[in-house]
């Protein structure tokens, strides 16, 4: 199938959900993951409709930044390392992958250099994997508290990657775990900083967006299986 029917295909699941709960399309934000995709099928998507685009590799940014000259955001949504953080200061506009107070002292430096603040999503390890970055659900507050004390940082939410799990009512007491903390926080005073939860991808969006989520990722819905060994 090509992009434009599986977005047409993911937009009709989407409106369906956001029928069901009762809120605008336009609060649910689809965030095309695009690694390994190169610029001509981005394109395509964008064509198609996607505004935002999601890529979890410094280099990948880099090789593609200048090739694409429509108009998006590009959110980085896959672990970033400290030394990498100059390269895409000023490409990048939302980091979803804040998972430590080194990380967030680095960003803030450099955006503070680039005259810029950096939106970022605060990366919650949901499912305690030890193979996966984020903060522990415990320490969201306290990190919370440190981070959006940074100048050059504003701390808009959170992000989280549910274990992968086939059975879709298995993944979801993680979504609502998730939302719960959300909504914790929202309630602790941290409503101007708890804007988006970011969860949801190609396998379990939908259950993700009934659970809460208001930013989804999604790659292989839209542009088909990755290929790694270009
Ligand atoms: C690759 C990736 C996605 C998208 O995964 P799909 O299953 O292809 O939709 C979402 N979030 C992150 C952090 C990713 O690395």
């Amino acid at each position: 199938m090509g992009i434009k029917t599986n977005l047409e295909e993911i937009e009709k699941k989407i409106g369906k959900i956001c029928k069901e709960k009762g809120i605008e399309r336009n609060a649910i934000q689809l965030i095309a993951v695009t690694k390994t995709i190169d610029a001509e099928r981005i394109k395509e998507a964008i064509e198609a409709g996607v505004s935002v685009l999601g890529e979890n590799k410094v280099q990948e940014i880099l090789g593609k930044y200048d090739k694409i000259e429509e108009k998006v955001e590009w959110h980085m949504i896959g672990n970033l390392q400290r030394n990498k953080v100059k390269y895409i200061i000023d490409k990048v506009d939302m980091v979803h992958s804040l998972d430590s107070m080194e990380l967030a002292r680095e960003i803030d430096k450099r955006a503070a250099l680039s005259g810029k603040t950096m939106d970022c999503l605060i990366q919650i390890n949901i499912g305690q994997e030890v193979s996966k970055s984020g903060i522990d659900c415990d320490d969201a507050e306290s990190f919370l508290n440190e981070a959006a004390s940074l100048d050059n940082i504003r701390i808009c939410g959170f992000m989280a990657i549910a274990p992968y799990i086939e059975d879709k009512e298995k993944v979801r007491p993680y979504f609502k775990k998730m939302h719960e903390l959300f909504i914790r926080m929202k309630m602790k005073g941290h409503e101007n900083q708890m804007l988006y939860l970011s969860m949801g991808m190609t396998h379990d969006f939908e259950t993700a967006i009934e659970e809460g989520a208001n930013m989804v990722r999604i790659g292989t819905g839209i542009f088909g299986e990755r290929n790694y060994s270009k």
